[in-house]
């Protein structure tokens, strides 16, 4: 069964790792916020306080044996992008990453994110297709 990091506990990706972990998956959750750690501790597999622009922190954690890395670190672009980076480097398979903007989504590619994701952008997007394929009569 796939493992699971997630990195960045702000709403995504909070939700995020709640929900896998719900479904039953193994979920390393980490945030360098106490509270944030605190706060998911109950919800997910392993809950970690720690810098994730801190490689030796990464690789303590032993985060190069997971499957997929969640990177959700919205406050902050430099450290989104290192943490990126260095999850790469440390050559895991799939790391989708939350991008602010599609400028800052070029970025993360350029370091190796597999998917970049624009959660109000997709959302907003998918709301819009919802209203146009449901009876617009309806509304
Ligand atoms: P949301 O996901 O809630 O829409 P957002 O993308 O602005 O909002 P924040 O609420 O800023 O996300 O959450 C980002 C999280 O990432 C915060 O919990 C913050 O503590 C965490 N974070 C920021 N920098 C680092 C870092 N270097 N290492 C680990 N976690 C970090």
């Amino acid at each position: 069964m796939k493992q699971f990091v997630v990195i960045g506990l702000g709403r995504f990706g909070s939700s995020v790792a709640t929900t896998l972990a719900e479904s039953g998956y193994d979920v390393l959750a980490i945030d360098c916020d106490a509270e944030k750690v605190q706060s998911i501790s109950t919800q997910v597999t392993h809950a970690v306080e720690a810098d994730a622009t801190d490689e030796d922190a990464l690789k303590t954690l032993g985060v190069r044996n997971f499957d997929v890395a969640v990177v959700s670190i919205g406050d902050n672009v430099s450290a989104n992008i290192l943490c990126t980076l260095i999850l790469k480097e440390l050559n895991l398979p799939y790391v989708i990453v939350k991008a602010p903007d599609s400028l800052h989504g070029k970025v993360l590619t350029k370091v190796g994110a597999d998917r970049i994701v624009y959660p109000e952008r997709d959302m907003g997007a998918r709301i819009a297709h919802n209203l146009i394929s449901s009876n617009v009569l309806d509304y």
